[in-house]
């Protein structure tokens, strides 16, 4: 079974190969930060009281959270296993993952923090379709616009200098805790995540077989 947990600092490419590994091996891909990103565009209630939290960096409080992952975790997609990619954050939320649910790998994505900066400050993302793009590493082939569908692309407004320190220092603090939390358990795997995208998958893809 492939119930797999993606732990590791923003910016380090957990979404990216998430997006690949998921495909691969036919399980949904469970991102808390893209389903509050939906639910703050869609103006919902919850997306409304999550919108602040995020633009400064901070972590949604967790009632929030576990109300927008909701029954997914149980639900039939998910029945043959699932990437939870920024989930768990803190250690409140992986005791409640684990009274909910059994996994068998957690995967530690691992780079050098001055990488990570680089990273976030070049990201931009499509509104539209959501694809990812990097201005160094994956530009756009028009600049400023989307690949797939023309829109201008956009900056994440956590992506922006002042948030990306405070989310930095939110991940050493309340997340880092779980490698160790998940170490003891021995679910946790270490991955180098400094390299291009396809040479990073081929390492997951040994640790995850
Ligand atoms: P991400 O896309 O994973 O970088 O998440 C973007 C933002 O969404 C985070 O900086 C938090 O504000 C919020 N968020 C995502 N997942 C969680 C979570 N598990 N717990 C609390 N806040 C979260």
């Amino acid at each position: 079974m492939h119930r797999i947990v993606f732990l590791g600092p923003p910016g380090a490419g957990k979404g990216t190969q998430a997006l690949v590994l998921a495909r691969e091996l036919g399980i949904p891909h469970l991102s808390t930060g893209d389903l509050l990103r939906a639910a703050v565009a869609a103006k919902t209630p919850l997306g409304h009281e999550a919108d602040g939290y995020m633009r400064s960096g901070r972590l949604v409080p967790d009632g929030l959270v576990l109300g927008i992952l909701g029954e997914r975790l149980e639900s039939a997609d998910a029945r043959e296993g699932f990437i939870l990619d920024g989930f768990p954050r803190n250690l409140a939320q992986a005791e409640t993952l684990e009274r909910r649910t059994q996994l068998d790998r957690v995967i530690s994505f691992e780079i050098p923090a001055e990488e990570l900066v680089r990273r976030l400050s070049a990201r931009r993302v499509c509104p539209l379709c959501q694809s990812v793009y990097n201005l160094v590493s994956r530009p756009p082939r028009t600049p400023g616009r989307c690949d797939r569908d023309g829109a201008e692309l956009l900056q994440r407004p956590d992506d922006r200098p002042e948030a990306v320190a405070t989310r930095l220092e939110v991940y050493s603090v309340q997340t880092a805790p779980l490698l160790e939390f998940y170490r003891r358990k021995g679910l946790l795997r270490a991955l180098d995540a400094s390299g291009v995208p396809d040479e990073v998958t081929r390492h997951l893809r040994s640790l995850l077989g």
